[in-house]
């Protein structure tokens, strides 16, 4: 039986799952919250409501029909997706397999406005530990995060690099880094170097010197696990095309990710279209 995983359980995620779930393919969300409608209080642009709905309200509503037509959920939070005979998803509530992917992981992250992040992009600051932790093997780098997906990256990064410290910028981690890891939770002034990055600096003044950062803020972004996989994103969106499919055949994106506009409207009809075109990719697989 063919499976399809959906990452993200908001307006597009949940419409993309009532679509694939109805053509018979076994369905299942992975996501970590409700998203963005946990912030919306009042939506009365929406098609069907005679009074305006709270965004909690309209989420839930949306988790209950899913649930009623048999999608499975799994609450987690997804750290990178892959490939191999079957898509590999991991996440923080264990690995899983997909015959095909639909990305429904709302708005793209902003870096975390840091002076000297956005110019050292590139050249000693990384969105991507799996893609980029061969360039700094041996040498000695910093993860920026506090959480789940900063320890995520860490192991994968452990292994190559010469040492690894993790600069929280004033957050209290939580979750426990191993103990040959330095955790520096000052706030970050600034990052500096010359040509490339050469160090972070704290608001008390120290100084870390490193040769590279590596970027895992809070929860994975949409443009990070789709660069994990190698699917084409600009300024932080998943490139896809009309059908919802991003340039990973079987990989499909719709939503906020995509960039396109932020309303429940366009989320939705993303979803539908990403959830049947991933039907017809896997009927055309048989
Ligand atoms: C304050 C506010 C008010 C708004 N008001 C309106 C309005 O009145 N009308 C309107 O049309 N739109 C409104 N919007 C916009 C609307 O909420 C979004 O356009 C819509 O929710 C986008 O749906 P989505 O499914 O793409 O993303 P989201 O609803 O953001 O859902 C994203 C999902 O992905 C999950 N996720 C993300 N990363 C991961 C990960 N790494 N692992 C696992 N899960 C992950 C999240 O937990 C969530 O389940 C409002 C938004 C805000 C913030």
């Amino acid at each position: 039986m063919k499976e399809i995983i959906v990452i993200g359980a908001g307006p597009a995620g949940i419409s993309a799952a009532l679509y694939t779930k109805r053509a018979g393919i076994n369905t299942t969300i992975i996501y970590k919250d409700i998203g963005a409608l946990a912030k919306a209080e009042h939506i009365e642009n929406y098609y069907g409501f005679r009074e305006p709905i709270s965004g909690t309200e309209l989420a839930h509503a949306g988790l209950v029909q899913a649930d009623r037509l048999g999608v499975k959920f799994v609450q987690g939070e997804v750290f990178s997706i892959s490939y191999m005979d079957k898509f590999v998803i991991e996440s923080s509530a264990g690995e899983y397999t997909a015959d095909s992917v639909i990305v429904a992981t709302g708005s793209p992250k902003s870096a975390p406005k840091i002076e000297g992040i956005k110019q050292f992009e590139g050249k000693g600051v990384s969105y991507c530990a799996v893609c980029d932790a061969f360039f700094y093997r041996g040498r000695e780098i910093a993860v920026l995060g506090c959480c789940d997906f900063a320890l995520h990256e860490l192991h994968e990064l452990l292994p190559v690099v010469r040492s690894a410290t993790v600069i929280t910028n004033g957050d209290e981690p939580t979750v426990k880094f191993p103990k040959n890891v330095s955790v520096i939770t000052q706030k970050i002034r600034r990052i500096g170097g010359d040509d490339r990055v050469r160090f972070v600096e704290f608001v008390d003044n120290t100084r870390l010197e490193i040769e590279g950062i590596f970027v895992a803020y809070g929860v994975a972004g949409s443009s990070q696990l789709a660069k994990v996989i190698g699917a084409a994103t600009e300024n932080n969106k998943i490139i896809t095309d009309d059908n919802m499919e991003t340039t990973i055949p079987g990989l499909f994106a719709a939503g906020d990710c995509t960039g396109r506009m932020f309303q429940i409207a366009r989320a939705v009809y993303e979803g539908a279209m990403a959830g049947t075109s991933a039907v017809k990719f896997l009927r055309r697989q048989k």
